[in-house]
């Protein structure tokens, strides 16, 4: 296998296992080595791990395993193991009778860079990010199957905007197919997704606590769920006993699934209404004091952060239209999926915009990502949902 050799005074990001090798950290490249290799990272004589190489990339290698010992790293087994060791922590901590819907890969929060893979009850939706997992695609698809999936869904092509040559065709991988539309639960909230015409992967599964906390101040209240998506909150809100839910998007096929979400979970007598709407626009034109409870869980303003600024502002006019109008005494559930606003910065926009409505405000809870979204701990990137549940008078 060719190496890739790293600069001794370069080694600190490596000693503290974070997986990106940027460009300047190199001392000698392979060779002739393609896109997407597996190389041996070391630094002389002496192995440091192992990586998927990214030639004319400012980060030439991810790493995917970190030993000092020589491994057979290119072989079914080992890509079994991993994938078999990321479902062992969801099979202990995630799946239970009441869900079985779950991300089973969280790229690097897995030691996996370059791969997301959600399993949406007896199927697996995958995004291949970077060339170096599309080449061991294959691999990768028996892995899953092993573990008893027999269909698995590749969406890459469509949603990946950091795609890096990624091949492996739109659609199904295995044999096995069937329909792409499957009925899933969480914590016992039934939905549909259909994995190839939805957002993301099918659905957004990195909201699972963050609903619960909604169910459990939602009893007996009117409530406001804007960016709803296909109504993860709102399904919550109505199984809690929500006297009125409404759902607010901008994509109508969002607002279809809601109403069949709705109607799926049995909510069928009026409880709850979808909007094809702007949620600016709509936070303009309702009447103040109308609900109880408001969730914001808009899509990432910022996705680099050049447009930190802009992104910044887009966060506290929204904060501000709903602290404008939500009821005394009212809860806000207020999230930010923008990796490149960390939760420190989120707090402050958010607290910017409370104090510019004139409105005392607590926070009750502080949201992150679920259990199935785990945070590598070397590499801090990974955490990139944040959310503030406040009290408003
Ligand atoms: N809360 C959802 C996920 C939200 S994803 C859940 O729990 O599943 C963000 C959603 O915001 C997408 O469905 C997208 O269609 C919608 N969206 C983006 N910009 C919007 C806007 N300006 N007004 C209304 N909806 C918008």
């Amino acid at each position: 296998m060719q190496k890739i050799y790293i600069k001794k005074n370069k080694l600190k990001a490596l000693d503290n296992r974070h997986p990106w090798i940027y460009s300047g950290a190199v001392a000698k490249m392979p060779e002739s080595l393609e896109d997407g290799e597996i190389v041996e990272i070391a630094v002389g004589e002496k192995l440091l791990g192992y990586g998927f190489y990214a030639p004319g990339n400012q980060i030439v290698c991810r790493v995917f395993e970190y030993t000092r010992r020589t491994m057979e790293v290119l072989t079914q087994e080992y890509w079994n193991e991993k994938i078999a060791s990321a479902y062992a922590l969801r099979k202990s901590h995630v799946i239970t009778e009441e869900t079985n819907c779950f991300r089973l890969i969280h790229g690097e929060g897995d030691f996996f860079p370059g791969l997301i893979a959600d399993v949406y009850n007896d199927l697996v939706s995958i995004q291949i990010l970077i060339k170096g997992v599309d080449k061991i695609a294959p691999m990768i698809v028996k892995a899953i199957q092993n573990l008893g999936f027999e269909r698995i869904y590749n969406k890459s092509k469509e949603i990946s905007k950091r795609l890096e040559n990624v091949e492996t065709p739109k659609g199904w991988l295995t044999e096995k197919q069937g329909s792409p539309k499957v009925e899933v639960l969480e914590n016992g909230v039934k939905f549909w997704v259909d994995v190839e015409t939805g957002q993301k992967t099918g659905f957004f599964l990195d909201q699972r606590d963050a609903r619960s906390l909604v169910g459990q101040y939602s009893k007996d209240k009117k409530v406001l769920n804007t960016f709803s998506y296909s109504g993860g909150f709102s399904m919550y809100a109505l199984k809690a006993g929500a006297t009125l839910v409404h759902s607010v998007d901008a994509s109508q096929s969002a607002i279809d699934l809601c109403d069949e979400n709705a109607e799926l979970n049995g909510f069928n007598n009026g409880e709850h209404t979808g909007y094809c709407a702007d949620v600016f626009d709509h936070l303009n034109a309702m009447e103040s004091n109308d609900y109880d409870v408001v969730i914001l869980d808009p899509p990432a303003f910022a996705k680099s952060s050049k447009v930190l600024t802009k992104a910044a502002r887009g966060y506290k006019q929204l904060n501000l239209k709903a602290f404008r109008k939500i009821k005394k005494g009212g809860i806000l559930f207020t999230f930010s999926c923008s990796q490149v606003v960390d939760k420190v910065l989120f707090r402050k926009i958010v607290f910017q915009a409370a104090a510019e409505a004139h409105r005392n405000v607590r926070i009750l809870h502080q949201t992150s990502q679920p259990n199935c979204h785990p945070i590598n701990i070397f590499y801090p990137e990974n955490e990139y949902l944040k959310g503030l549940v406040l009290y408003v008078e």
